[in-house]
């Protein structure tokens, strides 16, 4: 059975103090200046119910750079327009076993990036996008906002601006996939799209409340309503399990046993089917891009709550 909540409050604040354990390991993101001022001795960790009801510990509520969890909602989007075979005949949706922003598998495999969560796929993604919706940044931020129920949450302009200052290889990467037939778009409104998608700033509880839908076949505990049916709701935990860290991925399964998607921002969100969506933030990463006090916690709360997915 689960942890009653005062147990499982218990249980946040231990892994919220234990944290700072991790703080002499691992740095922030530093390919940007906007991320490389971050405060690095920080964590937060919030998990949303499926019945909508938030617990929380640490530095939940300070807003941080969402990056790559982005991701996950810019895939939801396409998923809600468009038909399954125009999307999946132009990504993948196998594991990449090679950095987010790797560009070699490009081309051994046409132009076709092996899954939606690494820059490549996330790129493609975004080009399916701008051909569909007007304004796909627009858009994302009220999808964001309605999920959390935070009506304020929006774009790091100093982050978008500056992840624009140093696009070269996400441009190769596009201009790559262009060269292949396989992006369409004008490659500078495509990364400005991609960019700002990257640059949300939202906090822990914000964040597992925007993903509370994967735990509950779709449907958002805040307002009753149908995200992603139940079977895409399995197949994006599916893509999240296997696909959700890189090239860390297998690790992270090993390790915490949740599907699950990292952001150079430090971020991590989990996805405990059926019961509660997670999410942890620090900001020293790993040599993957992964957060070190995150993965910790992860691992910790699976660990105290006794409860996975996988047995
Ligand atoms: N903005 C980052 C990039 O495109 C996102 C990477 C990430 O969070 O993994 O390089």
């Amino acid at each position: 059975p689960p942890l009653d909540s005062d147990a499982l409050q218990t249980l946040l604040e231990r892994l919220s103090n234990d944290a700072s354990r991790c703080f002499n390991e691992g740095k922030v993101a530093d390919y940007i200046p906007a991320l490389a001022q971050v405060d690095p001795d920080q964590f937060g960790i919030a998990v949303c119910h499926v019945d909508g009801r938030v617990q929380y510990a640490g530095d939940a509520h300070t807003r941080f750079s969402i990056q790559s969890i982005s991701k996950v909602h810019a895939l939801v989007l396409a998923m809600q327009r468009l038909e399954s075979d125009e999307i999946w005949s132009r990504v993948g949706r196998e594991p990449s076993g090679q950095a987010f922003n790797s560009i070699m598998q490009l081309e051994v495999e046409n132009g076709i990036p092996r899954n939606p969560f690494i820059n490549a796929g996330a790129l493609l993604i975004t080009d399916l996008l701008v051909s569909r919706i007007v304004s796909i940044q627009n858009t994302l931020r009220e999808q964001l906002r309605r999920l959390s129920g935070s009506p304020d949450i929006g774009f790091d302009e100093k982050v978008a601006r500056s992840e624009m200052d140093h696009k070269a290889r996400n441009a190769s990467l596009a201009y790559l996939m262009q060269a292949y037939g396989n992006v369409h778009s004008d490659v500078d409104d495509l990364l400005d799209t991609y960019f700002h998608s990257c640059s949300v700033s939202m906090n822990c509880v914000e964040l597992a409340r925007s993903f509370a839908f994967l735990a509950n076949r779709g449907v958002n505990p805040l307002d009753g309503k149908e995200v992603v049916s139940p079977l895409e709701t399995r197949q994006l935990n599916a893509l999240l399990l296997t696909c959700g860290l890189y090239d860390a991925a297998g690790d992270f399964a090993w390790r915490v046993g949740l599907p699950g998607k990292s952001g150079v921002g430090g971020g991590i969100i989990a996805i405990l089917p059926g019961q509660m969506s997670i999410c942890v933030w620090s900001p020293r990463l790993d040599g993957y891009g992964n957060s070190i006090a995150g993965r910790h916690a992860l691992e910790g709360l699976v660990a105290g709550m006794g409860l996975s997915p996988l047995g």
